[in-house]
């Protein structure tokens, strides 16, 4: 079963259908238009209440073409990129996908829809609280939050069919490459105040690398800092 959203307590017929109007302009006009076709990811975002994601000030633009701040700084990313992101990681029903970077757990419940295990990590203890309890009220049972630093990854849930960063390093930290499968993809964004959204692949012998598209987000935080200090 597909994990749905409530639209809020006492939301009226209306309103669901107004924002479901929304998410289904949004996915043919900013998703598929650019060329994403995974129709589990289509399904996916088409569910997921992204207005339940985002401050009620700036609700009324929780289906536009770009990121949203979320509050301490940071953001919920373009709808276009999480389904990007998403259909990059090429994971399906079951499969076990570790996030760095929760902020509102939109990323997260798009992934929860698809019916992965989710276990994603926010540094930000006040974005990370809201979070967890956002993801708990709307239902999504296969999404695991952890309040603290993604650097390490998760090492009791090892290893990930797929890994998803959202937020920038310079350099990729290692215990996540090595919490990755073999054959499974880390996607994430690499660079400071330039970056490329990079797609890392796990093989027998290694990995291979590929590059995506230039992106913009907030940088990782916390021990990478410290690690890039010492080169
Ligand atoms: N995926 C999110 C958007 C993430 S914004 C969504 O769907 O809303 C990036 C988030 O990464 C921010 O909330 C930031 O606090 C967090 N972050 C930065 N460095 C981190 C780290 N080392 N570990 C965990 N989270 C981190």
């Amino acid at each position: 079963m597909l994990a749905c959203g409530d639209f809020g307590r006492g939301a009226s017929k209306e309103q669901a259908s107004h924002w479901a109007g929304q998410r289904d302009r949004m996915v043919r006009e900013q998703i598929e238009a650019r060329g994403v076709r995974d129709p589990e990811v289509l399904a996916a975002m088409r569910t997921v209440p992204r207005e339940e994601f985002v401050p009620p000030a700036v609700r009324d633009h929780a289906y536009t073409d770009g990121p949203l701040p979320i509050g301490d700084g940071q953001t919920i990313s373009q709808p276009y990129i999480v389904a990007l992101m998403t259909e990059l990681l090429e994971v399906g029903p079951g499969d076990k996908v570790l996030e760095i970077g929760t902020g509102s757990g939109y990323q997260a419940a798009v992934l929860g829809a698809m019916q992965v295990s989710v276990y994603t990590i926010e540094i930000r203890p006040a974005l990370c609280h809201e979070a967890a309890q956002r993801l708990r009220r709307l239902g999504y049972a296969t999404v695991h939050v952890r309040c603290g630093d993604g650097y390490g990854g998760w090492p009791t849930e090892a290893p990930f069919d797929g890994i998803i960063v959202t937020a920038a390093p310079e350099k990729i930290p290692d215990p996540l490459l090595d919490q990755l499968k073999v054959g499974g993809h880390m996607v994430i964004p690499v660079g400071s105040f330039y970056q490329e959204l990079k797609v890392i692949t796990r093989t027998q012998s290694g990995f291979t690398q590929k590059s995506v598209i230039p992106v913009r987000f907030v940088p990782m935080t916390g021990e990478i800092e410290r690690h890039l200090g010492r080169q």
